[in-house]
C-alpha cells in the first residue's frame, strides 16, 4: 500500500459523473485543494446517454460533450483528478479518512464526498462510514448534482 498525498488534500470526492465534478469545481474555487477519484472517464451516466435535452441552458447536448464541459469546468478552477477505482473508505483513529484504491494507494483527507452514484445504504465503497455519520449525499439527479457537500463527515 503506497501512501499518497498524505496532508496533502482537504477532501477527496470519490466519482467524476456529475455530482464529483460539480463538488470538484466548488471545491477549487473554495480554495480546498481536492482530489477527484474515478475510475474510468469523467461523465458517470452522462456518457451513457446520447442526447440530453432537459439540463437547463443546454436545449440539446451529446452526453459527452456535456461531460466535457463539466470536466473542463472542474479543471478551470483546479480540480485534481485519478484514475482509480476506490475501495474503502475507513475513518482512521486521527478523526481523517484514509481512502485505498484497487491500484494500491491510499490518500488521506480530512473530509470525503461520495459522488459514486449508489445509494448511501448500499454503497459498496463506503460500508465503514456509518449511516449516522454520513452525510454523503448521492444525487439522482442532475439538478440535484448542482448541490454540492463541502461539508466535512464526522
Ligand atoms: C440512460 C440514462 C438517461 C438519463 N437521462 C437523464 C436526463 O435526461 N435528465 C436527468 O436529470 N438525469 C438523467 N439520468 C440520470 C443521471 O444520469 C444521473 O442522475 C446522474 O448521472 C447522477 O450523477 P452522479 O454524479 O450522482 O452519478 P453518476 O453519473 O453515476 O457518476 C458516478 C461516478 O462514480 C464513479 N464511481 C463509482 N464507483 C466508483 C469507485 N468505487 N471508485 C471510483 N469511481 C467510482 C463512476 O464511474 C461514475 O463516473 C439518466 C440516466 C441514465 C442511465
Amino acid at each position: 500500500m503506497t501512501e499518497t498525498g498524505s496532508n496533502g488534500y482537504d477532501v477527496i470526492i470519490v466519482g467524476a459523473g456529475p455530482a464529483g465534478l460539480c463538488a470538484a469545481m466548488y471545491a477549487g474555487r473554495g480554495m480546498l485543494r481536492a482530489l477527484t477519484i474515478e475510475r474510468g472517464a469523467p461523465g458517470g451516466e452522462l456518457l451513457n446517454t446520447d442526447v440530453i435535452e432537459d439540463y437547463i441552458g443546454f436545449p440539446s447536448i451529446k452526453g459527452w460533450e456535456l461531460a466535457e464541459k463539466m470536466a473542463e469546468h472542474a479543471a478551470h478552477f483546479g480540480a485534481t483528478f485519478a484514475t482509480d477505482t476506490v475501495e474503502h473508505i475507513r475513518k482512521a483513529a486521527d478523526g481523517w479518512f484514509d481512502v485505498t484504491t484497487a491500484h494500491g494507494h491510499l490518500y488521506r483527507a480530512p473530509a470525503v464526498r461520495a459522488s459514486a452514484s449508489t445509494p448511501a445504504k448500499a454503497c459498496p465503497i463506503a460500508p465503514c462510514v456509518t449511516a449516522r455519520s454520513s452525510r454523503a449525499k448521492c444525487s439522482p439527479w442532475w439538478g440535484a448534482a448542482t448541490r454540492p457537500s463541502k461539508r466535512r463527515i464526522t
